[in-house]
C-alpha cells in the first residue's frame, strides 16, 4: 500500500534542464544570462548579510514591491513577490484552483504549468497552436471555456514567439484567470508594462515576471505578480508568511533599482540573438523569430539527439527538446524535436559556432 496521496504516486516529477556543477561548460540550456548581475546587487547582498540576518524578513516585502510598482505604473499592493516565479505560479494554483477543475495552457510551452497542476489535484488541456506557433482559436475554444486558469508564457518557450494582445485576449477565460507568464518579457522589442493588467476592467489577468533570466539573478529565487489589488490579497492569504529571504529581497532591490545595467546586459544579449539568428540558416537550421534570450532552432535533415550529444562531449550545453503530444506537430513538424540555444555571451556564441559547424559535418 502506498503512503502518498494518488495524485503524487501517478504523476511524473518535473525534470529541469541539466545544471552541472563542474567548472568549463558553455550553459546555454536553461536561458540563463550569461552576464553577472548589477555591481549594486553584490553590494546589497554583502551588506544584507551583515545586517539582521538574526531577524525574520519583512512578511510584505515592502521595499521590494516600492521598487518594482514604478516600472508597470502601479501602486505596490499590485505586486505580490514570491520565492522565484514558479512559487507565484503556485501560490496562484493554490488559490484559485479546486482539485478536479481544468487549466490550460499553449503546448509546446513550460511543461510545468502541467507538474504543478498535478500537485494541486488539477487536470491540465492543452491549447493546440497552428504552424506558425500562433493560436488555433477553433480548437483553443473549448478548452478555454472550460479553465479556471489559462497559462501563457509570453513571450513563449520554447519557440521564443510572442502572442499580440488581442491574441492573448482570444484565449481568456469567461469565468477565470489569464496568466501571462512574462519570465522572458524584458528580450521582447517592446516589453509590457504593466498594461495587461492595468487596462483590465475584469480584474481576472495576471502578469508574473522573474529576476532570474533579465536581471541575472537565477542564483537568488525571486519573481513576482502583477495584478489588480484585490486579487493580489487573495493569492496572498495561501502565501507562506516569510516566502522571500532578507538577502534575496536585498538583491532584488537593488537589480531593479539598476534599470541602466539590466537595459545594457539586454542590450548585449540582443545583438548577439541576431548574430546567431543570422549564422544558423547557412548550416541548414531553420530559426524561429525569438523575442527572447534563446533561439528554437530545427535541421532540415540531421538529428536534433545527435547533434546536441556530440555538442555535448565538447562541453557545450544546449537544451534537446522532444514533445511526444499529438497536439504538438502543428509547430513541430513530424520530428516534433528540435534544439532551444540560451543566448550566451558574444564569445560563448562564436565558440558555440565554430563547435556547431564542425558537429554538423560529422552528423
Ligand atoms: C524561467 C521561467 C520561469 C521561472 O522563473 P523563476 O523565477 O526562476 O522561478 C517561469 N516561467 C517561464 C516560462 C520560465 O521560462
Amino acid at each position: 500500500m502506498s503512503l502518498f496521496r494518488p495524485q503524487v504516486d501517478s504523476m511524473t516529477a518535473y525534470i529541469p534542464g541539466e545544471q552541472p556543477q563542474t567548472a568549463g561548460w558553455i550553459k546555454l540550456n536553461t536561458n540563463e544570462n550569461p552576464y553577472p548581475p548589477s555591481p549594486a546587487v553584490v553590494e546589497a547582498i554583502q551588506k544584507a548579510a551583515t545586517t539582521r540576518l538574526n531577524m525574520y524578513p519583512d512578511p510584505l516585502s515592502t521595499k521590494f514591491r516600492q521598487a518594482v510598482a514604478p516600472l508597470f505604473h502601479v501602486d505596490p499592493d499590485w505586486v505580490l513577490p514570491g520565492n522565484g516565479s514558479d512559487e507565484v505560479l503556485m501560490m496562484i494554483l493554490k488559490t484559485f484552483v479546486d482539485p478536479g477543475e481544468v487549466i490550460s495552457f499553449p503546448y509546446p510551452s513550460y511543461i510545468l504549468y502541467g507538474t504543478l497542476a498535478e500537485i494541486q489535484g488539477a487536470r491540465f488541456e492543452h491549447l493546440p497552436l497552428n504552424s506558425d506557433w500562433s493560436f488555433n482559436t477553433t480548437a483553443c475554444q473549448p478548452v478555454v471555456d472550460r479553465s479556471k486558469i489559462v497559462f501563457v508564457p509570453n513571450p513563449n518557450s520554447p519557440s521564443g514567439n510572442r502572442w499580440s494582445d488581442d491574441e492573448l485576449s482570444s484565449v481568456r477565460p469567461k469565468k477565470g484567470i489569464l496568466l501571462v507568464d512574462e519570465a522572458y518579457g524584458d528580450f521582447a522589442d517592446t516589453p509590457h508594462q504593466g498594461e495587461l493588467v492595468r487596462n483590465d476592467a475584469s480584474k481576472t489577468t495576471i502578469v508574473t515576471r522573474t529576476l532570474s533570466k533579465s536581471y541575472s539573478l537565477a542564483g537568488i529565487r525571486l519573481g513576482f505578480a502583477i495584478a489588480h489589488p484585490d486579487v493580489i490579497a487573495g493569492i496572498r492569504k495561501v502565501k507562506d508568511s516569510y516566502n522571500c529571504d532578507a538577502i534575496a529581497l536585498a538583491a532584488g532591490v537593488a537589480a531593479i533599482t539598476d534599470q541602466a545595467y539590466m537595459h545594457q546586459t539586454r542590450a548585449k544579449i540582443l545583438a548577439t540573438r541576431k548574430r546567431l539568428a543570422d549564422a544558423l540558416p547557412s548550416l541548414g537550421f531553420a530559426v524561429t523569430p525569438s523575442q527572447a534570450n534563446f533561439v528554437w532552432t530545427q535541421h532540415e535533415s540531421r538529428q536534433h539527439k545527435k547533434i546536441y550529444e556530440l555538442l555535448k562531449d565538447q562541453k557545450i550545453l544546449v537544451r534537446y527538446m522532444k514533445f511526444d503530444r499529438p497536439e504538438s506537430e502543428a509547430p513541430l513538424g513530424s520530428t516534433r524535436d528540435g534544439l532551444r540555444i540560451t543566448i550566451g555571451t558574444d564569445e560563448e556564441i562564436t565558440q558555440f559556432l565554430g563547435t556547431l559547424k564542425q558537429v554538423i559535418s560529422k552528423v
